[in-house]
């Protein structure tokens, strides 16, 4: 039976709830259901056209060969000159590595940290992907409990260092809770990974989506030491837009890149050549292209936050397009299948994101959804609570 040739590492692996989920909330639809779909965390704009055309520039010009397999020199460049402007972070351009998505990056970046059962830090609520990536690697997923405000909590973290703790992942602002981390919080944490020497890996994908004035900051810009243990991952998807592209990037120290280079070069080679021009594109550009998109994501997370029931209990988003809420007392998985049943909203359970109880809508969908969702869990709460 080939079903028992199947690795263990494979069988141990469960599929992401964030894309299953909008699956199926895509094949209701398509079969006439008048679902309303807050699964899966993405725009629901569209990629720009000037970055479009890059690409079909860049393939009309042949740009189709595999290039470096850590990415293009100009790309590193520019994500060099992107640190450099953004995060006040100097890199040369080896020690950046661009990947296909953030994702990959963070993957690779477990590849090359994990010896067997050395130990990840993951504070709750997470994103799903983090605790399976860290199986696949070999590692073993510490989850650190958050506190009433959904930040981690600090005495608790420091209770779970053990000689095996490799690194900690830093998700901020994070999915799913739209938690932003502030210098004062970034500053205990480093504390922590320098006096430990833990490395962070600052998972970064969110940090143009910020509301409120608050402003990212990276916690490899606290200082010189701090910055030699972090790896800071980010990516294009979020930000422009790009996320069906497939192209992510990492920064880190030269040892931690140079392993990275090896394992990306016997692995996938380079992420799509032409992607990587449109992603040159979308970098270099004068970035105040994306603000009318952040300024739409801030007046959606106001009017939710603003008209859901005091029934309903939330973390308030400062930064990213997720809302993590409960309703009344069931598990996550009834939570989110009454929320289909009862009102037809799609929704992820958030047991997944190590947050029981709770489910994540994703407001990276019309006003038009957003105003028919409030109404929808408002009235659910009214019968639940
Ligand atoms: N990190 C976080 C926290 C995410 O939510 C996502 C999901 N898009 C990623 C990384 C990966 O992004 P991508 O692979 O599209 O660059
Ligand atoms: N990160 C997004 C989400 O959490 C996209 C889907 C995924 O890659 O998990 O919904």
């Amino acid at each position: 039976m080939i079903e028992n040739k199947i690795s263990q590492r494979a069988k141990n692996i469960k599929p992401s709830s964030t894309l299953a989920v909008n699956k199926k909330a895509a094949e209701l639809v398509a079969a006439g259901e008048k679902i309303i779909n807050l699964s899966v965390g993405e725009p629901d704009f569209d990629t720009p056209d000037f970055i479009k055309q890059a690409a079909i520039r860049a393939l009309n010009e042949g740009f189709t060969k595999y290039t470096d397999s850590s990415g293009i020199k100009q790309l590193r460049q520019a994500i060099c000159d992107k640190f450099k402007k953004d995060n006040n972070l100097d890199y040369q351009v080896e020690q950046i590595i661009v990947s296909c998505g953030a994702k990959h990056s963070l993957f690779n970046v477990l590849l090359a940290i994990c010896d067997q059962d050395d130990e990840i830090i993951v504070p709750a609520p997470y994103w799903v992907s983090y605790p399976e990536m860290i199986k696949l690697a070999g590692g073993k997923c510490v989850v650190c409990k958050y506190k009433e405000d959904f930040k981690m909590d600090i005495e608790h973290l420091k209770s779970i260092i053990t000689r095996k703790t490799k690194a900690i992942i830093l998700n901020s602002p994070s999915n799913p809770t739209g938690i932003v981390y502030s210098e004062k919080e970034l500053i205990e944490i480093a504390e922590i990974a320098c006096k430990y020497g833990i490395i962070v890996i600052s998972d970064e994908v969110y940090e143009k989506l910020v509301y409120g004035g608050l402003k990212h900051i990276s916690i490899a810009s606290l200082g010189e030491e701090i910055k030699k243990l972090t790896i800071v991952v980010n990516g294009v998807s979020k930000t422009y837009a790009m996320t069906g592209w497939r192209i992510g990037y990492l920064a880190a120290e030269m040892p931690v890149a140079k392993a990275i280079a090896n394992i990306q070069s016997q692995t996938t080679s380079n992420p799509t050549s032409f992607a990587q021009k449109a992603a040159l594109t979308a970098i270099t550009a004068d970035q105040s292209f994306i603000k009318p998109m952040i300024e739409e994501f801030e007046k959606r997370r106001n009017f939710i936050i603003n008209n859901l029931s005091p029934k309903i209990h939330y973390c308030k988003p400062d930064g990213a397009f997720y809302v993590l809420l409960k309703i009344g007392n069931m598990t996550s998985g009834q939570l989110a299948q009454k929320l289909l049943e009862e009102e037809k909203l799609a929704t992820v359970p958030g047991d997944d994101f190590g947050a029981e109880g709770f489910v994540r809508i994703s407001f990276a969908t019309s006003m038009t959804n957003l105003e028919e969702t409030v109404k929808r869990l408002n009235n659910f709460a009214e019968r639940n609570v």
